[in-house]
């Protein structure tokens, strides 16, 4: 049966080859990579990776050096982001201290992050989940205030915007990710930006001693993207969708990642995808605005708050489901009729016992990340969706029993 990937990046096999054959020439593939991230970004200095994870720990340790302060080693996140945040954290050697998330914009609270402890905090990091930029100038405006570093967290928000900034452009460095469900995929694969010199030297220093990537890992990697581009497409996806080397939609806290340089062949691809991003983007926004629209007024849900500036990407389409007893249902529902929708992080990470053990102290509950994991659906919104998909999902809601509770 047909059915439609939770999210993608559709590309053709011609890209994938042309993009390997550019990786023939590596410094110029790197460069294309980078001018295309830099323009995107408005930023002086970028260092493609082996993945987001690599960028985020690669960050943190430059963070660490820059700020030569054994006594900071706690980094400020949103108790609801990917689990990789806090593995990347403590790859690092530093420890996670959690913040509260607004349910209602998905993204950090200022005023919960505002009254955090900050006496052992090295940097703050935002998380703009799905695409939608969080409210990152009151993020960098607290930051700078305690006198604290910002990573701006972009994996999922490679071509978002907030004002006259791009997604990644705030604080003092930040981090795009291309692995599968991000917004250009070369399987695995990230890249660090920054704007701030004097941390940009400490990354400098990191990036000159980082090892090649292996050749298992790359010849891996480049395996796995045919078939990631042939897989795709909802014919092919609703045959294979059950295979597990496809790891999409796996939600592991895991610490034991390559860090290394992005493959020639992978930075080639990447390359080549750059050139596609807006595009790429425009029809994700498109296909959300399609979903947004179809989905507003339905009773029981709750569609995300966009800030008036922001301009997001949409790597998925969030929405919550106000009665949690409802969600599983309105899931099977859509995957039954061949939509990928999934219920994204399981869990608060303040629930996720891997991560409370990395805790220097008990901290508050969070009420909001809780809310989040138990509502939370995404929707797809890559371009093998229909444009009547807003509609289907519409209907599948109605149908479903979501409003047992009104909309707060
Ligand atoms: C995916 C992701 C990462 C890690 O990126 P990888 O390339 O998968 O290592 C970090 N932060 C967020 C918010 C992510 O979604």
């Amino acid at each position: 049966m047909s059915y439609l990937a939770p999210a993608g990046t559709v590309m053709s096999l011609g890209e994938i080859a042309r993009g390997f054959g550019r990786g023939l020439f590596v410094e110029r593939a790197r460069q294309q990579l980078i001018d295309a991230l830099r323009r995107n970004s408005d930023l002086t200095h970028c260092w493609p990776v082996s993945s987001g994870r690599a960028a985020m720990t690669l960050a943190l340790q430059a963070m660490r050096a820059f700020a030569n302060d054994p006594e900071r080693d706690e980094v400020l996140i949103p108790a609801y982001t990917c689990y990789s945040v806090p593995a990347s954290i403590a790859r690092a050697g530093l420890r996670p201290r959690l913040c509260d998330v607004d349910p209602h914009t998905l993204g950090m609270d200022p005023h919960a992050l505002d009254k955090s402890d900050f006496s052992r905090v090295l940097a703050v990091i935002s998380a703009n989940l799905y695409g939608i930029p969080n409210a990152l100038p009151e993020i960098e405006a607290i930051a700078r205030r305690r006198g604290i570093l910002m990573l701006d967290d972009s994996a999922q928000s490679l071509g978002a915007r907030y004002g006259a900034r791009a997604v990644g452009a705030y604080g003092d460095a930040g981090l795009y990710s291309f692995d599968k469900g991000k917004i250009i995929c070369t399987i695995q694969g990230g890249a660090i930006v920054s704007n701030n010199a004097a941390l940009a030297a400490h990354i400098d220093a990191l990036l000159r001693d980082l090892p090649d990537s292996t050749l298992t890992e790359t010849l891996m990697n480049c395996a796995k993207l045919p078939v990631y581009a042939l897989c795709l497409p909802p014919a092919m996806y609703g045959v294979v969708r059950r295979l597990p080397f496809l790891g999409l939609g796996r939600t592991e806290y895991e610490t034991r990642y390559p860090i290394a340089q992005l493959s020639r062949p992978q930075t080639g691809v990447a390359a080549e995808l750059s050139g596609r991003l807006d595009a790429l983007n425009q029809q994700r926004r498109r296909n959300a605005a399609g979903i947004a629209k179809a989905l507003q007024g339905v009773s029981g849900i709750a569609l995300p708050a966009i800030a008036t500036d922001a301009v997001p990407v949409y790597a998925r389409f969030p929405m919550r489901i106000l009665d949690p007893a409802a969600r599983d249902n309105v899931v099977r529902t859509l995957d039954d009729a061949g939509i990928g929708a999934t219920t994204s992080y399981p869990r608060s990470l303040a629930d996720v016992p891997e991560v409370v053990a990395t805790l220097r102290s008990p901290q508050a509950p969070m009420p909001g990340a809780r809310a989040i994991a138990a509502q939370i659906v995404t929707l797809p919104t890559h371009g093998y969706c229909p444009p009547d998909l807003g509609e289907r999902v519409r209907s599948i809601l109605v149908g479903s029993r979501t409003t047992a509770r009104v909309a707060a």
